[in-house]
């Protein structure tokens, strides 16, 4: 072992994984307490981002190192794929220590690589992949649009237009994380005149793209979210994702990410746990360790007991390929449920001091509110498992 410990995984999940990954996680648990966990507070406070951590990241090779690639199967494209628990552990890791660094680290590597290898030509992604693993081809993904969240599917008003340059793209994006610290915009688009649901890698440059960061966030702060205005924007065919066609394409892409929820729930249950515990065991009231009392240690064993729930719903995701639309949903509204029950029990441990940042649970507390929202609200992800289980969609009247 080497001295990578999990407090709060009782069952032991993190036993499965190799001598080597063991050794990749603790040396990327050394490198976040080091440098990035001093400067939290101040980042979250003043809303920062943590967009400077992303290349020493990139260096510490974490999906791309050799060693670990070895036993590891070849996709389409040259690309090779680690262990799927490996990849979930260093979601969990990066969440352990705050969501932010996850989205802003996983947001490029995660999202934007899962999109281009979904959607990409085999050409696409062999020229842009060595990019986005060094991050010196960044990306990003755009969906929401400021009228149109949960019902973009049937509602979404940005448009791409063929002409004989290539695409004209006209429309706004909302919540986009990480587009201002992005060199592309993976923009979802309708096809003007036609039927298709279209995806385009903007070049954030592109004359007529206007990104303005969010302000005023009360969760995952130091993620800067933009709102997008795209005014004539002019994309050649080639940087359109050739197998994006439909919302059906989109959802095929996104099934691992909604499921890899269940990754970052565990990892920020994880965290506020251990600040909890640490608390509990220091805080005496009474004259005795509040950690000697009832109520706190019921809630600790509630803590525990999510995660174990939690982890065993994001261990099946790498035995089981998810290959549904279906259970992504189901795993992600029960990941979230169970992240928002266990950072308001750890935050409740630490009391008055729980919603003080130094304590270290309540960027957990405010960061929940985040993820219980994006990848499908819980609303969106009940109806989708609900109209699956009667046959009755039930999305509207
Ligand atoms: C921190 C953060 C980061 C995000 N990052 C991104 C990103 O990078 N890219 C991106 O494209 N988007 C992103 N989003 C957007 C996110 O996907 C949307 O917020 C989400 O889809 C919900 O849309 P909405 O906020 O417009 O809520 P709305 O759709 O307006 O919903 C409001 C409420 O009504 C409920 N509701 C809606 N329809 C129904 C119905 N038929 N029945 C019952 N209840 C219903 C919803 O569940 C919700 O509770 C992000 C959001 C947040 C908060």
């Amino acid at each position: 072992m080497s001295g990578l410990e999990y407090p709060g995984d009782l069952l032991g999940f993190a036993d499965d994984l190799t001598a080597a990954e063991r050794a990749k996680l603790a040396q990327l648990r050394a490198y976040l307490d080091e440098h990035v966990r001093p400067v939290l507070v101040e980042r979250w406070e003043s809303g920062q981002s943590l967009a400077d951590f992303r290349r020493p990241l990139a260096d510490l090779h974490l999906l791309d190192d050799p060693g670990l690639l070895g036993h590891s199967a070849v996709l389409p494209g040259g690309a090779r794929r680690l262990r799927p628990l490996y990849r979930g552990f260093v979601t969990l890791e990066l969440c352990r220590l705050d969501l932010a660094m996850s989205i802003t680290y996983g947001g490029q590597v995660g999202m934007f690589r899962t999109l281009i290898h979904a959607g990409g030509s085999p050409e696409q992604i062999a020229t842009w992949d060595p990019g986005i693993l060094d991050f010196s081809f960044t990306g990003c993904f755009a969906l929401s649009e400021p009228d149109h969240g949960s019902d973009v599917a049937g509602g979404m008003s940005t448009t791409a237009r063929r002409t004989a340059e290539g695409w004209v793209i006209d429309g706004a994006k909302r919540w986009i994380g990480n587009a201002t610290i992005s060199d592309n915009i993976v923009v979802v688009a309708r096809e003007a005149g036609g039927d298709r649901v279209l995806a385009f890698v903007v070049p954030a440059d592109a004359p007529g793209v206007e990104r303005a960061v969010m302000a005023h966030k009360g969760a995952t702060r130091m993620v800067h979210n933009a709102d997008i205005r795209l005014d004539g924007v002019v994309v050649p065919e080639e940087r359109r994702l050739p197998r994006i066609e439909s919302f059906r394409d989109i959802n095929r892409a996104f099934r691992s990410l909604r499921a890899d929820i269940a990754w970052s729930a565990a990892g920020m249950q994880l965290g506020a746990y251990a600040a909890a515990l640490e608390y509990a065991q220091r805080r005496e009231q009474f004259g005795r360790p509040i950690a000697g009392f009832q109520l706190i240690q019921d809630k600790l064993v509630r803590i525990v007991a999510n995660i174990a729930q939690t982890l065993a719903l994001a261990v099946r995701t790498t035995t089981h390929p998810i290959d549904d639309d279906v259970s992504p949903s189901l795993i992600k509204l029960v990941a979230a449920d169970r992240l928002r029950e266990s950072v308001a029990l750890a935050r409740e441990t630490v009391g008055g001091n729980g919603v003080l940042l130094d304590y270290d649970v309540v960027r957990f507390f405010a960061d929940a509110e985040a993820m219980y929202t994006f990848e499908g609200t819980r609303e969106v992800n009940t109806l989708i498992v609900g109209r699956a289980l009667t046959g009755h969609s039930a999305f509207t009247r």
